[in-house]
C-alpha cells in the first residue's frame, strides 16, 4: 500500500532490488500485495506471511526487505512470524545501511551513525522483549526497564554525535568561506540517484569521481574546479543522490551537506532522460529541493544519457523548445560544451541579478 503514488508498486519494487542489489544482497524474488490498509500486526496480511514463510524455507532466504517504513511491533511480529534466524527490514534501514558502507568522509560516517541511531530509537523493544520471553516471565518488567536504559545510552550517544558533528561542520563552513571569498561561482549539481552526476563531474574536469551503476555512488559533496574552453571558471560541486520514500528523519541527517546546495549560483539538475521513470524522478528531486530554501536560485536542467534513448531526435528537438533544457551525454561527452556554455549564460544572469543588489 504505497501512500507515494508518484511510482507505481513494481517501479518501487525494482528499485528497492536495485538497492539491496548496491548493500551487496542478491535478490531471490519480490512479490506485493494489495490491500485496503496496511495490517497493523504483520504489514501483509496472514496468507501473505505464510506464502513468504515457505519461500524462505525452500530458497534459504536470510533477509526480508519491506519497501515501506515498519513499526517496532510489526518488525518483531514479522521476525517472529519468518522463524528467528531471518532478519526483517525496511527501505529505510537498508537506505541506511548503503549510507554506512559508503560515507567516506568523516562528517558523511556522522551524520550516518547519528541517522542509524535516531532510526533505532524507537524500534529498541525488539530485544528486551524476547529476553523476557526467555526468562519465563520471572523478570516481569526487567525487559521494560532495560529498553529504559538503553534508549537513555542511545540517547546520551545521539547527543555527543551531534555535538561532534557541529564541531566538523564549523571547519566545513571556514573552509567554504576561504572558499568563498575566491571569486568563483559555486554550481551545485542535483537529481535523482544513478542519473549521471559523478559521470558529468569527471566529463568536466577529468577527476576521478567514483562513477559506478549503483545506487548512491556519492555521499560526500565533492568540489571540483572546472575550466571551460574561454577561460572561464566555476567550481562544480556533486551532492548526494536524491531518491523517492526518503524519510524526512534521513534527508536531516543529511540537510548540513544539502544545504551547500543553498549556498550557490547555480543548481543543475541533471535527469536520466532515458529511464522510463525520468518524469516521477524529476518530480521527486523537485520535492526535496522544495524543503530546501533554494526557491531563489536558478537552475538550468540537463537531460542526460541520451546516448541510451531510441529516440535522440525528438527528446532533442523536445529541449531545444525549452528554455532551460541541455542535452547531454555525460559519458560520450556529446553537449557538453554546449552545457559549459549554458552554465555560463546562466551564471551571468545571476551576476547581473546579483549587481542589481548591489548598488
Ligand atoms: P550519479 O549517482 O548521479 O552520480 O550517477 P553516476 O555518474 O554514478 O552514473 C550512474 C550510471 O550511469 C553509471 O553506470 C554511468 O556510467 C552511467 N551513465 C552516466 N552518464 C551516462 C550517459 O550519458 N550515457 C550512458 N549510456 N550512461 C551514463
Amino acid at each position: 500500500s504505497n501512500t507515494e503514488v508518484l511510482f507505481g508498486v513494481e517501479e518501487s519494487l525494482k528499485e528497492l532490488t536495485q538497492l539491496a542489489d548496491t548493500a551487496g544482497l542478491m535478490v531471490v524474488g519480490s512479490t506485493y500485495q494489495k490491500l485496503v490498509s496496511p495490517n497493523s500486526r504483520t504489514y501483509i496480511g496472514s496468507g501473505k506471511v505464510a506464502e513468504i514463510k515457505s519461500a524462505i524455507n525452500a530458497l534459504g532466504v536470510e533477509t526480508v526487505i519491506f519497501d515501506d517504513e515498519l513499526s517496532a511491533g510489526q518488525l518483531r511480529n514479522l521476525e517472529k512470524a519468518f522463524g528467528g534466524e531471518v532478519r526483517v527490514c525496511d527501505r529505510t534501514a537498508l537506505i541506511l545501511d548503503i549510507f554506512n558502507q559508503r560515507a567516506a568522509t568523516h562528517e558523511a560516517a556522522l551524520q550516518v551513525a547519528l541517522a542509524q541511531m535516531e532510526y533505532q530509537l524507537p524500534r529498541l523493544t525488539k530485544m528486551w522483549t524476547h529476553l523476557e520471553r526467555q526468562a519465563g516471565g520471572k523478570v516481569k518488567g526487567m525487559g521494560e526497564k532495560q529498553i529504559e536504559v538503553d534508549k537513555r545510552i542511545l540517547r546520551t550517544q545521539i547527543g555527543v554525535l551531534k555535538k561532534e558533528l557541529e564541531s566538523v561542520r564549523k571547519h566545513r563552513k571556514q573552509y567554504r568561506n576561504q572558499r568563498l571569498s575566491v571569486p568563483v561561482p559555486v554550481v551545485s549539481l542535483v537529481g535523482y540517484t544513478n542519473a549521471g552526476k559523478s559521470t558529468l563531474l569527471n566529463q568536466l574536469t577529468g577527476a576521478n569521481v567514483l562513477a559506478e551503476d549503483r545506487l548512491f555512488a556519492t555521499l560526500d559533496p565533492t568540489t571540483r574546479r572546472v575550466q571551460t574552453k574561454n577561460g572561464k571558471e566555476f567550481l562544480l560541486t556533486d551532492t548526494v543522490g536524491f531518491i523517492q520514500k526518503l524519510p524526512t528523519t534521513v534527508v536531516a541527517a543529511f540537510r548540513a551537506t544539502l544545504e551547500e546546495i543553498s549556498e550557490s549560483s547555480l543548481l543543475v539538475h541533471v535527469v536520466d532522460i532515458s529511464h522510463p521513470l525520468a518524469e516521477q524522478q524529476i518530480d521527486a528531486v523537485d520535492k526535496v529541493l522544495s524543503e530546501l530554501d533554494v526557491s531563489s536560485i536558478p537552475r538550468l536542467m540537463v537531460w542526460n544519457k541520451v546516448d541510451k534513448v531510441s529516440n535522440p531526435e525528438s527528446i532533442k528537438l523536445e529541449a531545444e523548445k525549452r528554455d532551460d533544457v541541455v542535452c547531454i551525454s555525460a559519458l560520450s561527452g556529446e553537449g557538453v560544451n554546449e552545457f559549459c556554455n549554458a552554465v555560463q549564460e546562466k551564471l551571468k544572469d545571476s551576476m547581473v541579478w546579483v549587481e542589481a543588489l548591489i548598488p
